[in-house]
């Protein structure tokens, strides 16, 4: 006999959401989506929409934006723009407040959509499975807790996402996380970013504009330069960019050790011995997958090491019936990267055309200011796997900032190819616009677009963006791995 659902999908994220809303949209199935919580917020931070709308991408590009003012506002003065520079300040509680108000405005538009999609049920509260057809739906994580409901189905999706990892040492309590940050009631005045990989960067450029008069903002991370994995000329370049903007970058620096001072502040004591106080201290040192409370040991369902759901391309775990997408397999934790894995999840198990998400070539963004824009492969990624690679550089300051005052704000892109067939394998870009940019990158790049391509178009002059079009001379090139600055002959 069948099941009463055709799918159960634990986690009402970036991803669970799109193949729930697929599956019974377009394949017209039984679809249950469990969550924990229905609007943002504490205790649970996340809810409808997942960490991408309530404590993720949404609510920290609402703030960024918001911080984006800052440089604004100086620059405008360079513009013609006379304001009262002593009654310009930031109200964080306002700030906060829109934020709140846009996310819960999208926690209930997720609430319409499953009061008008056919087939599409939420059910609130944690679920964990049961067997290889059942889930329950308990009131809390703990597996004692009461169990509110019991599902039956042919499917079952894992789509619980991810959560802030702590540091593990003394007064380790004593730090927020990401979570934590979008709900401050203050901006703090002294704040301290512990780790250098997107949230600690992003939030140091929230809080450098939102601070108080006389505060400061810190960055510390274990190595250096910031931002491992990305572009090396960008990590040193949005370095000096990000001090010259008022926030201290501290390198080879992480926090020993941490307790409470009588005002409630927090004292660190840093591995190198340094010791500092702070009004805040906020722990961006990676994400971890979030399987803990699903009960998946009861099926076999394997996991990696960090606790991430094992998946083949099809995002099928070993028990046939079982699937994972999102942060909690630990691919690529960006929310477009769990929505594609999504649909084509629910292509493969309901519309009978298998289809893989292709996780290279992925574009995406760090939103610091100024934001960096990239996809694709670094050069020493590109030198490791092909055997002629050339790198390609513009470095200019845009027009506006030799008016604006903001001079320190270069513009960078960096395109690597492979030289012989002048494939571009990777670009990078740092400053304003670079997302934006990126994108339409992106898809030339999944068309194969070669360098020759690039250059052949004409750019859209003034931009920033038209630099794609003139890189036309290779800055050096990799020949068999090793760094050459010239070829002997053209290739
Ligand atoms: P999630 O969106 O995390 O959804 C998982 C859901 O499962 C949650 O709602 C959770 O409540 C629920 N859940 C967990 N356990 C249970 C359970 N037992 N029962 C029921 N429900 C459960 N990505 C970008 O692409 N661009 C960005 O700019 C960006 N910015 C980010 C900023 C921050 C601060 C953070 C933290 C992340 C950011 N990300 C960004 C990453 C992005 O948010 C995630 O990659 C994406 O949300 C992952 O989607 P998911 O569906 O896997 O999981
Ligand atoms: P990241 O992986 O980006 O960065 C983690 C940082 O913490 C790295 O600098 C890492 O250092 C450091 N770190 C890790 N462990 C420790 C430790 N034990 N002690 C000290 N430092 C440590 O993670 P985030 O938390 O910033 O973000 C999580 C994920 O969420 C991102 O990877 C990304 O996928 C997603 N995200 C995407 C955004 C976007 O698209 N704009 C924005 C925010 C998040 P090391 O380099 O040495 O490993």
């Amino acid at each position: 006999m069948s099941k009463p659902y055709d799918l159960v999908v634990i986690g009402a994220g970036s991803g669970g959401l799109e193949a729930g809303w697929n599956a019974a949209a377009l394949y017209k199935k039984k679809v249950a989506v469990i969550d924990v919580q229905k609007k943002h917020g504490p205790p649970f931070y996340s809810a409808l929409g997942g960490t991408c709308v309530n404590v993720g991408c949404v609510p920290k590009k609402l703030l960024v934006t918001g911080a984006a003012y800052m440089d604004t506002i100086r620059e405008s003065a360079g513009f013609g723009w006379e304001l009262d520079r002593a009654s310009v300040k930031p109200n964080w509680q306002k700030m906060i407040a829109a934020k709140d108000a846009a996310v819960g405005d999208i926690n209930e538009s997720y609430e319409g959509m499953f009061r008008d999609t056919e087939g599409l049920s939420f059910h609130l509260g944690w679920g964990a499975i049961e067997d290889a057809h059942t889930v329950v739906v308990r009131e809390t994580e703990d597996p004692a807790s009461k169990v509110l409901e019991t599902l039956e189905t042919e499917h079952i999706l894992v789509a619980t996402g991810s959560w802030p990892q702590r540091l593990g040492i003394p007064g380790d309590e004593l730090c927020i996380t990401s979570n934590e940050a979008f709900y401050l009631k203050e901006a703090p005045k002294r704040a301290l970013c512990v780790g250098g990989g997107y949230i600690s960067i992003e939030f140091a450029g929230i809080f450098n504009a939102y601070k108080p008069a006389g505060g400061e903002v810190n960055i510390c991370y274990r190595r250096e330069p910031i931002l491992r994995g990305f572009d090396l000329e960008l990590r040193k370049a949005l370095t000096t960019q990000l001090e010259a903007n008022g926030i201290k970058v501290l390198t080879k620096e992480n926090p020993a050790k941490i307790t409470a001072n009588a005002d409630g502040t927090r004292h660190v004591v840093f591995e190198s011995g340094k010791e500092a106080d702070y009004d805040v201290v906020m722990l961006a040192i990676g994400r971890v997958p979030r399987s803990q409370s699903l009960q998946l040991n009861k099926v076999g369902v394997e996991l990696t090491k960090s606790g991430a759901v094992k998946v083949d391309a099809y995002s099928k775990t070993n028990v046939p019936n079982i699937y994972a997408i999102g942060d909690i397999t630990d691919r690529i934790m960006l929310t477009p990267v769990a929505i594609n894995e999504g649909s084509a999840l629910v292509d493969t198990v309901f519309g009978g055309k298998p289809r893989t998400t292709d996780h290279t070539k992925v574009a995406c963004a760090v939103f610091s200011i100024p934001p960096i824009g990239t996809c694709g492969m670094i050069e020493e990624d590109a030198a490791a796997k092909v055997d002629k690679v050339a790198v390609y550089e513009s470095k200019f300051t845009p027009l506006m900032h030799n008016i604006s005052g903001s001079t320190y704000k270069q513009f960078i892109v960096r395109a690597v190819t492979n030289h012989e067939s002048g494939e571009v394998l990777g670009v990078h870009m740092l400053g304003d616009g670079a997302p934006e940019i990126i994108q339409s990158v992106g898809i030339c790049m999944k068309m194969g677009a070669k360098i020759s391509d690039f250059y052949n178009t004409i750019g859209v002059h003034p931009t920033s963006a038209e630099e794609l079009c003139s890189m036309r001379t290779p800055a050096y090139y990799y020949v068999k791995g090793a760094r050459v600055e010239k070829l002997e002959s053209n290739l």
